[in-house]
C-alpha cells in the first residue's frame, strides 16, 4: 500500500489496540463494536489453533502454517509477526477496501505489527490497554481457562517485553474498571474522527463553501 496516497484522502479512523496477553483487549474491543454500529474489526489471520469457542471467521480466519507462509509471500498481508509461536497476519486487500470506502477500523495486533502498520498509514491512532497490575494478568489468564499452564507462562513472561513498548502508543488505557476502559475507548474513538485529515476529508462541500 503506498502509505502517503491511502492516507491523504482517507475519510476514516483507524485503531490499533495492543496489549499483554490476558489484559481484556478482545472484551473490549467486543463491547466498542456492539456499542458502535460504525466501527468494523479487522480479521486477522493465525496458525494458532482456535480456543474453545472460538469461531473460524468471527475471531480469527485459522490457517494452517503453509497456507500462511504462501499467502505471505504472496503478498497478502498488510503486516505479520510471530507471537507467542505462532504467525499472525493482517489482511492487506480487506484494509484497503476500508480505507477506501472511508470506514473506521479497529486492529488488535500485537508491538510489532503496529509498528508495521505505523510505517504504512502513519494517521493511525496506536491504543495500548495496560492491565492494573501483574497479578491481575496472571489471575485474568487463569479465569478465562482458555490456555493450558504452559502457555499462560509463556505468555506472562511475553508481556514484560510488550510493556516495554508501550511509551510508542499514542494512548494509554488502564483495564481495572471495564466500564472506565470502555468509557476511555470510546472518547479516543470520538476524538479521533475529529482529528483533522478525516474531518476535512468527510466534509468537501463546507471546506468549498468556506473557501478553505
Ligand atoms: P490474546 O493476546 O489473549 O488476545 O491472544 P491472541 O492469540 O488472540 O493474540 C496473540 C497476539 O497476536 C496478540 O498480541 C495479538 O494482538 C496479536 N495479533 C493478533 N492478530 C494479529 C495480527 O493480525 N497481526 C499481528 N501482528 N499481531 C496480531
Ligand atoms: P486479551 O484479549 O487481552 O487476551 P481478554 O479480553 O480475553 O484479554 O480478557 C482476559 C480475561 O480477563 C477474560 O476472562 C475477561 O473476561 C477478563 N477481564 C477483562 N477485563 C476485565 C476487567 N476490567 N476486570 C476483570 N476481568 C476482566
Ligand atoms: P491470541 O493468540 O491470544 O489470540 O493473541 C496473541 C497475540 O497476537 C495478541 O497480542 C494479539 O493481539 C496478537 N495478534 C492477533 N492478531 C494479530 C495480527 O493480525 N497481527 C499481529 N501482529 N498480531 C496479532
Amino acid at each position: 500500500m503506498n502509505g502517503s496516497n491511502s492516507t491523504s484522502s482517507y475519510q476514516g479512523s483507524m485503531l490499533m489496540i495492543v496489549a499483554p496477553s490476558g489484559a481484556g483487549k478482545s472484551s473490549l474491543v467486543n463491547a466498542l463494536l456492539k456499542e458502535d454500529a460504525g466501527l468494523k474489526l479487522s480479521l486477522s489471520t493465525t496458525t494458532r489453533a482456535p480456543r474453545p469457542g472460538e469461531m473460524d471467521g468471527k475471531d480469527y480466519r485459522f490457517v494452517a502454517q503453509d497456507e500462511f507462509a504462501q499467502e505471505r509471500d504472496q503478498g497478502h498481508f498488510l503486516e505479520w509477526a510471530e507471537v507467542h509461536g505462532h504467525f499472525y497476519g493482517t489482511s492487506k486487500p480487506w484494509i484497503e477496501s476500508q480505507m477506501q470506502s472511508g470506514s473506521d477500523v479497529i486492529l488488535e495486533i500485537d508491538w510489532q505489527g503496529a509498528q508495521q502498520i505505523r510505517k504504512l498509514i502513519p494517521s493511525v491512532q496506536w491504543i495500548f490497554i495496560f492491565p492494573p497490575s501483574i497479578e491481575a494478568l496472571e489471575e485474568r489468564l487463569r479465569k478465562r481457562g482458555q490456555d493450558d499452564e504452559a502457555t499462560i507462562q509463556r505468555r506472562l513472561a511475553a508481556a514484560h517485553v510488550e510493556l516495554t513498548h508501550a511509551h510508542e502508543a499514542d494512548y494509554i488505557v488502564v483495564n481495572d474498571s471495564f466500564e472506565q476502559a470502555l468509557a476511555d475507548l470510546k472518547h479516543i474513538l470520538a476524538s479521533s474522527r475529529l482529528r483533522s485529515g478525516p474531518s476535512m476529508a468527510r466534509n468537501p462541500a463546507l471546506l468549498k463553501r468556506l473557501g478553505v
